[in-house]
């Protein structure tokens, strides 16, 4: 026979206004069941709703077993032997089935009931399944959250509004070599080698809100100077006021450096180090369409096949990075030096007239012979070279026509006997 609260005894409460009616029961918000043995025997309206019942023969008459999660059976049906002991007990979640299968997470407690003459439970229910699945929400998106931040190989970060670091991910310790902790709750200026473009970052993030592949340095443990390249964004408050920043940075170290070795592959000469034909040649036209003053010396090495004859191909590249040395040591700082090819080199005097040209020429050709360079062997080479000179025309049309004057020079420099400078026909 089901049970019905009205059957049940009123309960007096004779120090309160009212007196609860057990009909109420079949009102409370909350679920409310009663169970003989494994059996239920009353279900209220919000139990059978909660259950998604139809009727409440889909819940009365069924065994609890019918609804609890098998995981979570033995534990329930000890708690529920422990209120028929006469207990009240605590509340316990325990994972529940409808009676369409969706699964439930509620809050059970109970205390035991007389029914007929028979001990029966009285257990409550709140429905969890909302916060539960909330809960499981949050922490896989947590879980999802660190294991991203686990396997990344970028460094994320955030700092508040003073620039402390709140967060970075366990990555930071392979690329700066700190830990995360260690990094936490400092100044994330601490880090790089040159404040002033840190500054230029945050305004940067102040400004346009976030930045991305933006360039900087940072200090790694050990006292190298990493390049990285940061995207990040501003954080705000719920008031909109600036509270820091969130992004990610990465090593380029590796990058940067390839880009300086293709840069030097491009624009330098493979033997002396100096800059090449085509690096040289376009100091000079950047110069000439500038309109600025400048002569060229044109620097051919005397007999420098002789050189190779006597020494080896090896003695004559020997001489020739030796020569590239004691030029470019001679040189002013703001000439560019180059190597044409072979043992022909372009210097570039920027603000020098003819005539102060042709006085730095001469210092150079007597500087070239007065320093023996030392070969391998031991054995020695004086090197004697002939330098022609000459001076951009005002519109001097391209480097060809100067060059070409810069030719006919030297080749009147080795005309006349080599080892000397000559100046190109004003
Ligand atoms: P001069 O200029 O005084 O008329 O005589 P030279 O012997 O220097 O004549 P030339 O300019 O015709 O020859 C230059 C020689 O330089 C030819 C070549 O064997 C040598 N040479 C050119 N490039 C290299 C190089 O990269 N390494 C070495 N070892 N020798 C080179
Ligand atoms: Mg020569
Ligand atoms: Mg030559």
């Amino acid at each position: 026979m089901a049970f019905h609260p009205s059957d049940a005894a009123t309960l007096t409460a004779p120090e309160l206004g009212v007196v609860p009616h057990a009909a109420w029961i079949e009102q409370l918000p909350a679920s409310v069941v009663v169970l003989a043995g494994d059996v239920v025997r009353y279900a209220n309206a919000a139990a059978l709703r909660l259950l998604c019942a139809q009727q409440p023969s889909d819940v009365v008459g069924k065994s609890v077993q019918d609804f609890i999660h098998p995981l979570d059976l033995h534990r329930s049906l000890a708690r529920l032997r422990h209120a028929e002991g006469g207990g009240i007990n605590p509340v316990t979640e325990i994972r529940a089935y409808a009676c369409n299968g969706a699964p439930l997470m509620v809050a059970m407690s109970s205390t035991t009931l007389q029914l007929e003459g028979q001990t029966a439970v009285l257990a409550t229910f709140l429905d969890l399944t909302e916060r539960a699945a909330m809960e499981q929400r949050l922490r896989q998106t947590d879980e999802d959250f660190q294991r991203m931040m686990n396997t990344m190989q970028d460094v994320f970060y955030r700092t508040d509004a003073q620039g402390i670091t709140r967060y970075v991910c366990p990555a930071v310790k392979n690329v700066l070599g700190y830990t995360a902790e260690e990094i936490i709750g400092l100044p994330a200026a601490a880090f790089y080698p040159d404040l002033s473009e840190r500054d230029a970052l945050v305004a940067a993030i102040k400004k346009h809100g976030a930045v991305h592949d933006f360039p900087g340095r940072m200090r790694r443990k050990d006292g190298v100077i990493i390049d990285i390249s940061i995207s990040t964004r501003a954080l705000r408050d719920e008031q909109g006021n600036y509270a820091g920043v969130e992004g990610i940075w990465r090593d380029i170290s590796e990058r940067k450096a390839m880009e300086r070795q293709l840069q030097r592959l491009a624009t330098c000469d493979s033997l002396t180090g100096i800059p090449n034909r085509r690096c040289i040649l376009e100091s000079l036209e950047q110069l000439l369409q500038r309109g600025a003053l400048l002569s060229v010396l044109l620097l051919d090495l005397d007999f420098f096949k002789r050189i190779n004859d006597r020494f080896g191909h090896a003695g004559g590249d020997r001489a020739l990075m030796r020569f590239a040395e004691i030029i470019d040591g001679e040189r002013r700082s703001r000439d560019f030096f180059g190597r044409l090819g072979g043992e022909e080199f372009l210097l570039v005097l920027e603000g020098a007239d003819g005539a102060e040209a042709l006085a730095i020429a001469e210092r150079l050709r007597l500087a070239t012979r007065a320093q023996p360079i030392a070969l391998h062997d031991g054995e020695e080479v004086t090197l004697t070279l002939s330098i022609g000179v000459a001076q951009a025309r005002p519109g001097e049309p391209g480097v060809s026509s100067l060059l070409l004057r810069a030719d006919r020079a030297l080749y009147r420099a080795k005309q006349q006997g080599r080892d000397r400078v000559c100046r190109d026909a004003a």
